[in-house]
């Protein structure tokens, strides 16, 4: 009987992504008596390294968790693997090989084994086999039969002294119970739900492990049994400098589910709610049940609760979504105003049933990771082109969070949100800034000349920007660029903050600290009046050190 030097390689799509397959995996072994070495790495580190590390390793076993990410790479590093270690068994697992043909295709390449659906109990029942301690035979370690009884944590000692001051993943359920048609997580068979005291103890040793945040990666949260008694359960956390993230389907919230969320402590909880599409022929084409009008309707009162940070997502190159429609979805989802709105693009993932229909709504995808789509029947190549202008300026501008008050103001300029983003990414382009490294200064610069050139009112522009730059960067410092400096009627004046501050909180401060933390500022601020906003010269005070926990901005008082 040989005892194997087996390694995991798991590549990452960023660093600060701490990959949970792997730990799930490394725990699993290591309840069959196996041991098994982890290589984390991300996309970001060289070729070398990672190369470097795996034959440092010299192993008898090397296995790869696979994603869209790094599915090259990865096929790369097992061909060069295989010439310079052709004894090396390798093993390929994770989301990239769940389609049929994948075995074929990561043979070609040199893999030994390609293990299809959830690794924890397959892996080390290859792994045994290999040993010689298991039967033999594919059908010994490939069969199915994990359940969620057989729970494994993955939260050993070696992961959790990696997740201090990071993100961290956990999970409460596996599988989703809908069947959107271009997701892979509707290939898996239903929900499962994982032991609720396991998932408690997995909380408390993240919190306990330092991470800053704690994701949870099931797909639709609010729809599995526990949803509630987790809510209620992180609740306790909320005095810490943690964060609590869920994906939610946002028209499946129930009323007691709302009621907990509106009692959520501020800060405590993001949620990520993916909408994809308005327009109910695209739903029903990729059978992705949703009531858009509940679902819109229980995020604006989410939003206007103001405790939670909320994030939705489009998917641009749905079937019959073409650039009317998606307009539409574009505008219904923005009106929400919810913190971070992710224009995406479809992927036409292996082993989907809408990478199976291509034909039938002409898709022309790249045929290489991430296999985004580059025209189908609805949209023109040129089409995408203009979404992934707007994709840009709307991650800059608007999820940069630092423009709200001015992007507020600038849309009512144009017919529409959509046509504000449009004509903002063709302008910049026109000046070769589009998808160009900008100063965040120079957002803020831009901004107001695209605003100028629109037509805007150049003092309450001025106003708007000066508020903007002074919550959203929290300094007291506005630069003279932003300041109409020389014009007899400015739109922004800076004032000593103690002329008009609450005494007794400057006594407490002490002058000196109070100047350099509050700024004071006379400007057009916004008033909503009715559901209107309406814009009032007034006196306002912002403290740079008081800090709303959801938006992070500074807050800004009218004094
Ligand atoms: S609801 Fe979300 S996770 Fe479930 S199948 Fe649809 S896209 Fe996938």
């Amino acid at each position: 009987m040989v005892r194997m030097k087996t390694i995991l390689v798991a590549i990452n799509a960023k660093y600060e992504h701490e990959s949970l397959a792997a730990w799930y995996l490394k725990a699993a072994c290591r309840k069959s008596g196996l041991d098994l070495t982890v290589l984390q790495h991300s996309i970001n580190d060289s070729v070398q390294k990672i190369w470097t590390a795996i034959l440092d390793e010299e192993p008898d076993v090397a296995c790869f968790s696979c994603y869209i990410w790094n599915r090259i790479l990865v096929q790369n590093l097992i061909a060069d693997l295989k010439k310079v270690r052709p004894d090396t068994v390798v093993v390929v697992g994770g989301p990239e090989v769940c389609y049929d043909e994948a075995a074929a295709d990561f043979k070609a390449y040199g893999a030994d084994y390609v293990i299809r659906g959830e690794g924890e109990s397959r892996l080390p029942r290859l792994l045994l086999q290999l040993e010689g301690k298991a039967g033999s035979g594919e059908a010994s370690w490939q069969d199915e039969g994990r359940e969620a009884e057989d729970f494994v944590s993955p939260f050993i000692p070696e992961y959790l002294e990696r997740v201090r001051d990071r993100i961290a993943y956990i999970e409460s359920s596996r599988g989703c119970p809908y069947n959107c048609s271009y997701c892979l997580s509707s290939i898996d068979r239903g929900l499962r739900c994982f032991p609720l005291e396991e998932v408690y103890q997995g909380i408390d040793a993240l919190v306990g492990a330092g991470a800053r945040v704690i994701k949870f990666i099931d797909r639709s949260f609010n729809v599995h049994r526990h949803a509630l008694e987790i809510w209620e359960y992180i609740r306790k956390f909320s005095p810490e400098t943690i964060t609590f993230h869920f994906e939610v389907n946002p028209d499946r919230l129930s009323d007691r589910q709302m009621e907990a969320l509106a009692a959520m402590p501020p800060g405590l909880m993001q949620i990520e709610a993916g909408i994809q599409s308005t327009n109910l022929e695209t739903l029903k084409a990729i059978s992705r049940s949703m009531d858009v009008d509940r679902a819109l309707e229980n995020l604006k009162k989410i939003m206007a609760w103001g405790n939670i940070h909320v994030h939705t997502d489009l998917i641009a190159g749905l079937p019959f979504e073409d650039m009317d429609s998606f307009k539409e979805s574009f505008n219904a989802v923005y009106a929400v105003r919810t913190h971070h709105l992710q224009l995406g693009f479809l992927k036409l993932l292996h082993g989907t049933r809408i990478r199976r229909e291509a034909e039938k709504h002409q898709y022309r995808f790249r045929s290489y990771p991430p296999y985004e789509v580059l025209s189908n029947r609805y949209l023109t190549a040129k089409d995408i082109l203009t979404l992934k202008g707007i994709e840009e300026v709307l991650d800059r501008f608007y999820n940069s969070g630092r423009l709200n008050l001015t992007l507020a103001y600038a849309e009512t300029l144009f017919p529409s949100a959509f046509d504000f983003y449009h004509k903002l990414s063709c302008w910049l382009k026109e000046r070769n800034l589009l998808f160009m490294p900008l100063a965040a200064i120079r957002l803020y610069e831009l901004l107001r000349d695209f605003s100028l050139d629109a037509g805007a009112d150049p003092q309450l522009l001025e106003s708007l920007l000066g508020l903007d730059y002074v919550c959203s960067l929290r300094t007291t410092a506005i630069p003279e660029t932003l300041l109409m400096a020389g014009e007899k009627q400015t739109g922004l004046a800076v004032l000593e903050p103690w002329e008009f501050a609450d005494r007794e909180w400057i006594d407490s401060v002490g002058k000196n600290r109070f100047r350099k933390r509050v700024i004071g500022l006379e400007a057009f601020c916004p008033v909503i009046k009715k559901g209107n906003i309406e814009y009032k010269r007034s006196r306002v005070v912002v403290d740079t050190q008081k800090t709303d926990p959801v938006t992070g901005r500074a807050t800004m008082t009218v004094a």
